[in-house]
């Protein structure tokens, strides 16, 4: 950004020109003109400068706080130990952050804290050394993070709800027809047989064989449903299992590094494409991902394995968490619809298992050699067999 080394060099020449405490006012307004706050000190942490982008992030005005120690715009936290570090590092020279960079917090004169991005820089004038520390507010950054994780919680709930939307009203739509008729057929002979004292009316018969055909109709379509995804190969590409299980990964720890979840990745070298439709591989990926995400956020230890393997005619995802386990309450109907173990709706690895079938593989769990958390394993096949193979 232009206004980091503008304000980088401005810091310099300060430096330079300056003489025991004294700004030259012209480098002064240049300062003020900085985008970055900017606050130089000297080697007791005493404020000598403090340009207006920093009044705006502290809420103090520079006549307030030159002249004041540093620490005044710090949380306990830091503020606490900044005598002792100034001090540590201008014997032993060891570096924590000058040169360096990093997160820590500031404390506006409200009282209220904020993260913001520390990078200082040191000097040698004739009075000792003096300190310029160049500051970024980090909440624009932690905001759009957060905004960027609801939106992704957003999304994969829409994913699992519109899914079932779509299934259930297809499945109601034309079911429905076959199945009205069937009932109106069988009412019909009903009471044909009723007027006739029992005995079966002369056209019973046909009444029946119009009841049986829309009985197989319903058939039909129910089996015409399972062979949706078999309809869906067209919308198929070759693609990389590893890219499928990184993008995925990347998609469910945005704006979660705060949970430190150890990720290990053992994916086999030279592993063929598949041939999948990957936007639905991704919402398996990302369903059984997010489940052990959640499995996680109350364990100290927060580890995902994640293994990919040839395996004959397929590629086999594996993923282990360290996470609570799932209970064998659960476990019996985990793959059917609305079996749920928490404020989800039990919809993920149902959807799940049924992409993974319709592509010709398959989701289970893995239940033996897992010390701790869950497991679960997706086949696909490298190549999906076509009616016509
Ligand atoms: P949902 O997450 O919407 O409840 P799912 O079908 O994805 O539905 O999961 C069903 C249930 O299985 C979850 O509610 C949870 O109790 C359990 N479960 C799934 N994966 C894990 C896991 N990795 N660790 C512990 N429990 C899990």
């Amino acid at each position: 950004m232009p206004s980091d080394g503008r304000a980088e060099q401005g810091a310099e020449r300060l430096m330079n020109s300056q003489t025991e405490g004294l700004v030259d006012p012209r480098l002064n307004s240049v300062l003020d003109t900085a985008v970055d706050g900017i606050v130089v000190i000297d080697q007791a942490a005493t404020i000598l400068m403090f340009n207006k982008a920093c009044e705006t992030l502290f809420g103090y005005t520079a006549a307030e706080v030159v002249g004041q120690n540093v620490k005044c715009l710090m949380p306990p936290i830091f503020s606490n130990d900044h005598d002792h570090y100034i001090a540590h590092y201008q014997e032993t020279g060891e570096r924590r952050i000058i040169g360096i960079g990093r997160e820590v917090q500031g404390q506006h004169k409200d009282g209220t804290i904020f993260p913001l991005e520390l990078s200082v820089g040191e000097a040698k004038v004739e009075s000792g050394r003096q300190y310029v520390g160049i500051i970024r507010d980090l909440r624009p950054r932690k905001e759009a993070e957060d905004k960027l994780e609801d939106l992704q919680a957003k999304l994969v709930h829409m994913a699992r709800v519109s899914a079932l939307d779509e299934m259930g009203a297809a499945i109601a739509h034309e079911v429905n027809q076959p199945l009205t008729a069937l009932l109106l057929y069988l009412q019909g002979l009903n009471r044909s047989i009723e007027r006739c004292g029992g005995q079966l009316p002369d056209n019973g018969v046909a009444l029946m064989q119009k009841a049986e055909r829309a009985a197989a109709r319903a058939g039909e379509i129910i089996s015409r449903l399972r062979q949706f995804g078999e309809q869906q190969k067209q919308g198929r590409e070759r693609v990389s299992p590893v890219d499928l299980v990184n993008d995925a990964l990347e998609l469910i720890l945005i704006g979660k590094r705060a949970m430190n979840v150890v990720i290990i990745r053992q994916f086999e070298e030279n592993l063929p494409d598949i041939e999948v439709d990957p936007v639905q591989i991704q919402q398996i990926l990302v369903n059984i991902l997010r489940n052990a995400v959640d499995a996680l956020r109350d364990r100290d230890d927060r580890r995902i394995r994640l293994v990919i393997r040839q395996s004959d005619r397929a590629v086999i995802i594996r993923i282990e968490d360290s996470g609570s386990g799932i209970t064998d309450e659960i476990k019996v109907n985990l793959f059917k619809t609305f079996a749920t173990g928490g404020k989800g709706m039990g919809l993920g690895l149902a959807i799940s298992r049924s992409i993974a079938q319709n592509h010709g593989g398959d989701l289970t769990i893995v239940d033996a050699e897992i010390e701790t958390g869950a497991a679960f394993s997706l086949r696909l096949p490298i190549k999906m067999s076509t009616s016509m193979d």
